[in-house]
């Protein structure tokens, strides 16, 4: 790294010509901390209070006139939503829907992609995805009276890390019936091929799910393009929609014939879901597989805060994140490098790379507490990752290097020392 690029001019030169820097003025920051956090609870953002007092007033003056009479109504909410984020993810706009909750989409999609047939009857997974997938993949065989000991296949990682794609494709066997991966790994923030993946289960007639929960919104996907068959994620990371908010649920336009099975009335054919008949009849296309009634303030924010992604523009947010991680990696390589038994987890490739930066230390937890108290929110996975996400809608380069200046100083110093070890119920 020339010594050039570590002056904080040149982090503000590059904030000067940062075509997204105006968004950061749109977002809340709490307290002066910088905020390395966006992908596990992303910023609130003026447009996303805007759309949520928006429903609230609508609310307040219309009472159940608000399900047809707001704007947009909330009766067809999760359909709008799903249009405004189809460009972000590549979906025709009838393949999405905002809808339910992350975990319950996964048994929702399971429960209608996964039949257990004949010899092919397994479900294959990476032993690193976000628990509750496993958990879901695990419960879902168990609902078919299998015991997931010996249908659920784990692929592991080789170095404990890293996932191989040859490695996930060689356990694509024909005893496999449906393959759940995430895009990026939540810890190490490694980025899977998704459409290498996609094609390799579709030759072993394999059908294959993502949970883009840690790329929605920061990593451009074309998940119609790629045949994806069916996708799901939450938005209240890199989207930006607020605690809980709504999830997503994507299904892939050759899959309308399949029919749901964890049913309920709000996936009923809309113009007549009213007619409250007895016998289920679903609406063609994502919306088909929603469950109930969704919660209408956890999805107004959203709104808000999926125009400003819209505007932003996804591959621009992906140049720019990219530039960012990028960055954090040099600074890291300059000023901590091999001395601190700290080193650097996610890929160097930035096409196998996500939004987040992953460090591995043993020490991490009192890093990040020493961190918090220097004004700078990181995360902290255990027993040893600590995760940074400079987020490219209200991250500069000048933050980045902030934030890397005060961990040298950490390291250098060892200030982590002070810290308890003792960890609080959220990290
Ligand atoms: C954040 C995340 C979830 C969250 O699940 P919820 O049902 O929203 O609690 C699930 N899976 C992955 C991969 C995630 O990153």
């Amino acid at each position: 790294m020339k010594q050039s690029s570590i002056s904080r001019s040149f982090a503000r030169s590059r904030d000067k010509k940062d075509p997204l820097r105006k968004y950061r003025r749109r977002f809340y920051r709490p307290g002066r901390a910088i905020y390395m956090d966006g992908n596990s609870l992303g910023l609130c953002s003026r447009d996303a209070k805007k759309t949520l007092m928006k429903h609230w007033t609508a609310w307040k003056r219309q009472g159940i006139g608000g399900w047809l009479n707001a704007d947009p109504p909330w009766f067809t909410l999760g359909e709008n939503l799903g249009r405004l984020a189809a460009p972000l993810v590549g979906a025709c706009p009838d393949e999405l829907v905002a809808a339910g909750s992350t975990t319950v989409n996964i048994h929702a999609l399971l429960s209608g992609f996964y039949r257990p047939e004949g010899n092919r009857r397994k479900l294959l997974v990476d032993a690193l995805n976000f628990p509750t997938d496993l958990y879901a993949a695990a419960g879902q065989i168990r609902l078919h009276g299998s015991d997931p000991e010996t249908d659920l296949i784990r692929v592991q990682p080789a170095d404990g890390v890293l996932l191989a794609e040859e490695e996930i494709i060689r356990n694509m066997n024909e005893e496999v019936a449906v393959a759940l991966l995430p895009s990026v790994l939540y810890r190490s923030g490694q980025l899977l091929d998704m459409k290498r993946l996609a094609k390799a289960a579709h030759d072993r007639k394999i059908l294959i799910g993502f949970d883009c929960s840690h790329s929605a919104g920061i990593v451009d996907h074309r998940l119609h393009d790629w045949g994806v068959d069916f996708a799901m994620w939450c938005s209240y990371k890199y989207m930006n929609g607020g605690p809980g908010s709504i999830a997503f649920l994507f299904v892939h336009r050759k899959n309308f014939e399949r029919v749901p099975l964890m049913t309920g009335w709000w996936g009923y054919v809309k113009n007549r879901q009213f007619d409250m008949l007895p016998r289920f009849e679903p609406q063609r296309g994502a919306a088909g597989w929603q469950i109930s009634t969704p919660g209408v303030f956890s999805a107004s924010p959203l709104e808000g805060s999926l125009q400003i992604l819209a505007e932003a523009g996804i591959r621009n947010i992906r140049h720019k994140s990219l530039a960012l991680t990028g960055y954090l990696m040099e600074l890291f390589d300059a000023w901590i490098g091999t001395s601190h038994d700290m080193r650097i987890v996610t890929p160097r490739e930035p096409l196998k790379r996500g939004g987040h930066v992953a460090l591995e230390h043993k020490q991490a937890w009192k890093i990040c507490q020493a961190l918090k108290s220097r004004g700078v929110i990181p995360d902290f996975r255990p027993p040893s990752i600590i995760r940074l996400a400079p987020s490219a809608l209200y991250i500069s380069f000048d933050d980045v290097r902030t934030v890397m200046h005060r961990l040298r100083r950490i390291m250098d110093t060892r200030a982590y020392r002070a810290f308890s070890g003792r960890r609080d119920a959220v990290s």
